[in-house]
């Protein structure tokens, strides 16, 4: 029999990420990690950070990491909001910004969070279908609603849209708050940076998970308008002031100062997608347009589901989605030519038996 404190709990359905192993055998392309380490430089600020520092709170306004991305972007430290992960910032940004009594709107097929912080903060939406090429149309956006929320590139279809998809999605919505989430912008999405000053309700956000190899140490941020900034430092202030701590702080302003490191690498990945993308096609595969560092692909004779299990099998992790429309597609991370290879070639394997 239920205790009567049971109906006091929270019933919600998580978020479940990419799975992590620690066997150091796996091919691991499942959680759109980057395969690069990140800039020496992040070492070296890890081996000079002094213990002792860790006695004091961190600056709350995270000021160092703040004006070096102020300045990576030619933006004012005003127009810069950090978070731990870009998770975290968000969910601070549903919070912030979603809250009218309309629906949000965001792509059916799409980061699949969204719909969990909308439970968590009981955030009314609505999903808009992709249109058949799994594209999104920005004037499907143009109804009324309590917001706009979605990735450029998205994910997990890898499709990225130009400044013009972004404007329009922003004409369309002058009475609301547009996130715009650029998770995967820096492997050759364009983005919508230019567009800031222009509209005062347009908030990017943008993580170093990927495209700074700093998936581990949790830094996301938001880029907007100072009005929209100070809500978003509003909401954070009023749940925990100190997401970000000392060692992060100093770790990823390392990571920002080495802007030669981080084009190297990116331009690494993108070309390693593009040899991976032909030689999937040649297996035939087929291989949705990608801006990001994983492709979405789909076998006219192998079930994705029976792919998966075979290469896991074989110690190589991709993603699987049981969701209408993509269930029998992968989506595979970009790794290091020499793991791509060798997915490669067990995928030869597979399709051979
Ligand atoms: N947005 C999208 C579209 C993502 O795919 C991810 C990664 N799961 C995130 C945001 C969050 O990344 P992180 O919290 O590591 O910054």
């Amino acid at each position: 029999m239920n205790k009567p404190w049971q109906d006091k709990l929270r019933k919600i359905t998580p978020y479940v990420p990419g799975e992590q192993s620690k066997d150091p055998d796996i091919v691991k392309l499942n959680a759109n990690e980057n395969p690069y380490p990140p800039s020496p430089r992040v070492q070296q600020a890890l081996r000079a950070f002094h213990a002792d520092g860790l006695r004091l709170y961190p600056d709350a306004n995270a000021t160092q990491l703040r004006t070096a991305l102020a300045r990576h972007f030619g933006l004012a430290a005003d127009q810069v909001f950090l978070g731990n992960g870009s998770d975290d910032v968000l969910a601070l940004c549903f919070q912030a910004f979603f809250c009218a009594d309309k629906p949000i709107f965001f792509p059916d097929l799409t980061y699949s969070f969204y719909p969990v912080w909308c439970s968590l903060f009981h955030i009314p939406y609505r999903t808009i279908p992709l249109d058949d090429q799994f594209r999104i149309r920005p004037d499907d956006y143009a109804p009324a609603n309590g917001g706009v929320v979605l990735p450029n590139p998205n994910a997990p279809t890898g499709i990225g849209e130009g400044l013009d998809f972004v404007r329009r999605l922003l004409d369309n919505n002058p009475d609301a708050i547009v996130i715009v989430d650029e998770a995967y912008i820096d492997f050759g999405g364009t983005s919508a940076l230019p567009l800031l000053d222009e509209y005062e309700n347009l908030v990017i956000v943008q993580t170093m998970s990927k495209s700074r190899s700093l998936a581990g140490l949790r830094v996301g941020f938001a880029l907007a308008s100072p009005a929209l900034i100070a809500v978003l430092e509003a909401v954070k202030n009023s749940y925990n002031s100190y997401t970000m701590d000392s060692v992060t702080l100093a770790a990823a302003t390392a990571s920002v100062e080495d802007d030669a490191y981080f084009r190297q690498t990116c331009a690494q990945v993108v070309r390693t997608r593009e040899q991976t993308a032909r030689a999937l096609q040649a297996l035939g595969f087929t291989v949705l347009p990608s801006l990001t560092n994983f492709l979405l692909v789909t076998h006219p004779a192998a079930p994705a589901q029976a792919l998966f299990d075979a290469l896991r099998a074989r110690k190589i992790f991709v993603r699987y989605f049981h969701l209408p429309r993509i269930d029998n597609h992968l989506r595979i991370t970009i790794g290091t030519d020499e793991e791509m290879d060798r997915l490669l070639a067990a995928l030869r394997d597979i399709l051979a038996n």
